[in-house]
């Protein structure tokens, strides 16, 4: 196998014409996995599970930037709220609500991200676009105070047809561009999470700004 840090390296080479960021990401793989990225100078990495998170949390040293991408129920956003960098996977007007208010009385501003079901699947969790367009009303006539949206995360049809995919994300990339434009855009909406590790060259090619990858850099998970 590739030498790890040369991989890394080769995947932030092909990123950076598209000015978009790596997320390692490094659900079931033990802290040894993730320290050894580490060292080679990559500090952004994605968990899924809360209690696998913390515990990496606390393992690991203190400036690496945690993302959330999996499903987060509400009573666990105090777990993670204290240190998180961006959570990737708001998929409910409760889940944004139970943030703000964990953002309040941390007195800490939570970037976020509304997670869009844009895959044919049943199982993906997200907001079709008629509750988009209702949850970005309510975030722009609301006052969250304590939460930052940054933009929207999506994940395509897990299909060997890259048409399939390709189409979901330029639909993706398509709402995104809307509510960028929109008059009263939003400050710092900036971030398009799309792209893993079998599909990320045509996210990149969609607009994506920031990609998941974990088993091209970790392995197959088990
Ligand atoms: C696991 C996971 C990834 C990474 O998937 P790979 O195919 O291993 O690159 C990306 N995004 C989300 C939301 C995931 O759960």
């Amino acid at each position: 196998m590739q030498n790890r840090c040369e991989l890394i390296h080769a995947i932030k080479e092909e990123l950076l014409p598209y000015g978009a960021s790596l997320i390692a990401v490094s659900k079931t793989k033990p802290a040894n996995d993730i320290e050894e990225v580490y060292k080679c100078g990559h500090h952004l990495f994605g968990e899924n599970y809360v209690q696998e998170l913390t515990q990496k949390y606390d393992a690991l040293p203190h400036d690496i930037q945690w993302h959330f991408i999996g499903h987060l129920q509400t009573n666990k956003v105090k777990y993670i709220a204290p240190f998180i960098t961006l959570i990737h996977s708001v998929d409910s007007i409760e889940l944004l609500e139970a943030i703000n208010k964990r953002g309040l009385h941390l007195k800490k501003v939570i970037d976020c991200l509304l997670q869009v079901y844009i895959a044919r699947e049943e199982t993906k969790f997200g907001f079709d676009t008629a509750e988009l367009h209702e949850i970005m009303i309510k975030y722009t006539t609301h006052n969250y105070t304590n939460i930052r949206l940054r933009g929207f995360m999506g994940m395509a049809t897990n299909t060997a047809d890259m048409r399939v995919v390709r189409t979901e994300y330029e639909g993706l990339k398509k709402l995104f561009d809307e509510y960028v434009k929109t008059r009263n855009a939003i400050n710092d909406f900036d971030t398009l999470s799309m792209g893993m590790t079998g599909d990320y060259k045509i996210a990149l090619e969609c607009g994506s700004t920031m990609v998941r990858i974990g088993s091209k850099i970790f392995g197959n998970r088990s």
